[in-house]
């Protein structure tokens, strides 16, 4: 599909690109590079590659597909970095979790005749690094591609049959449109993860001790999403602002209703709204976005006999 993938940047994303990109047989070559020179060194370990080069620029040259895949606030300074040396025809994309922003950082820094065509797999786990990577991430998620208003429609569709060829469900929105579903599909969910586990960590009548011990009884469910990588989220929640405290203001409201329920005791008001939620649950099984295994599938050790 390409000759030469360009992927700078080798973490979850980028290492799961480009072992799906290799499994696949979509590129012909796969060239990258990372900040650090400890990355560098360990992708040039795993051999998923063919060339480990040392800068952005040296990564992009020749190119006919670069893809970005690092924190959302570092997508701007690197388009500026590579500009000069991105190839006539070639695709620039990016995995970043906020759409508005990457367009208006990036975007201005894409010469004439590169195609700019921004994407979102919404797919993903909380672990970081070039290991993490896996070449089954994308499988039946969906990819959410933004091109600005005017971008050449067969870049798209090459992007598309891209994303669609590492097992990946693609669909085109706008920026803003991207940016609002998000904050409350994703964005929003981090921040209510992030929020309860530093509140229970805070605690002082329960000891940090039992908060761990008794976890299984919700909270565990939790610490998965906020174990999620700082730097991504401390970029999401600084690059997605209006849509995240839109969201926020909506969320107020409706935890404001159920702390009312509850003072209340309204248990028909609890008993309506939590019927509704688990409802959501049933049609997240239904359409394959999760599986229906209970208790997220977890293992569940066989019971001994006594004696
Ligand atoms: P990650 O595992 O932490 O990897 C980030 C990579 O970016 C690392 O290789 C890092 O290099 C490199 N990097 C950081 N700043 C750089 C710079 N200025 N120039 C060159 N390389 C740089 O992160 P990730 O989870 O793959 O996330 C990457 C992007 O994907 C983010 O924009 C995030 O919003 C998006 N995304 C993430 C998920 C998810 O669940 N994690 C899902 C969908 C989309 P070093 O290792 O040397 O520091």
């Amino acid at each position: 599909m390409f000759k030469r993938l360009a992927l700078i940047g080798f973490g979850l994303i980028g290492g799961s690109i480009a072992r799906a990109a290799r499994a696949q047989g979509l590129v012909g070559e796969i060239v990258t590079t990372a900040r650090s020179e400890k990355t560098r060194a360990r992708v040039k370990e795993l051999g998923i590659v063919d060339r480990v080069v040392e800068t952005n620029a040296e990564a992009a040259e020749g190119a006919d597909l670069v893809i970005l895949c690092i924190p959302v606030g570092a997508c701007g300074p690197v388009a500026q970095e590579i500009s000069k040396h991105l190839a006539p025809g070639a695709i620039v994309s990016d995995v970043g979790s906020v759409k508005g922003a990457v367009a208006r950082e990036m975007g201005p820094h894409i010469p004439d005749g590169v195609h700019f065509v921004p994407a979102h797999p919404v797919a993903g786990t909380e672990h970081s690094g070039p290991d993490s990577g896996f070449a089954e991430l994308f499988i039946n998620r969906w990819c959410i591609l933004t091109p600005p208003e005017g971008t050449d429609p067969s870049a798209t569709e090459r992007l598309r049959a891209f994303w669609a060829g590492m097992g990946a469900k693609v669909e085109v929105m706008t920026p803003d449109h991207h940016d609002l579903v998000l904050a409350i599909t994703s964005h929003l969910p981090h921040l209510i993860a992030y929020t309860i586990v530093g509140t229970a960590d805070e605690l002082a009548q329960v000891t940090s001790s039992e908060v761990i011990k008794f976890s299984a009884g919700g909270f565990r469910d939790f610490t998965r999403i906020a174990a999620s990588d700082p730097t991504m989220w401390r970029d999401v929640f600084l690059n997605n602002k209006d849509a995240v405290l839109e969201m926020l203001g909506t969320f107020n409201e409706d935890l404001s209703k159920l702390t009312r329920a509850i003072r209340r005791n309204d248990g028909e008001a609890l008993f309506e709204h939590f019927t509704r939620t688990r409802a959501i649950r049933r049609g997240i099984v239904e359409i394959g976005q999760d599986s229906a295994a209970p208790d997220f599938g977890r293992q569940h050790e066989t019971l001994k006999k006594p004696g």
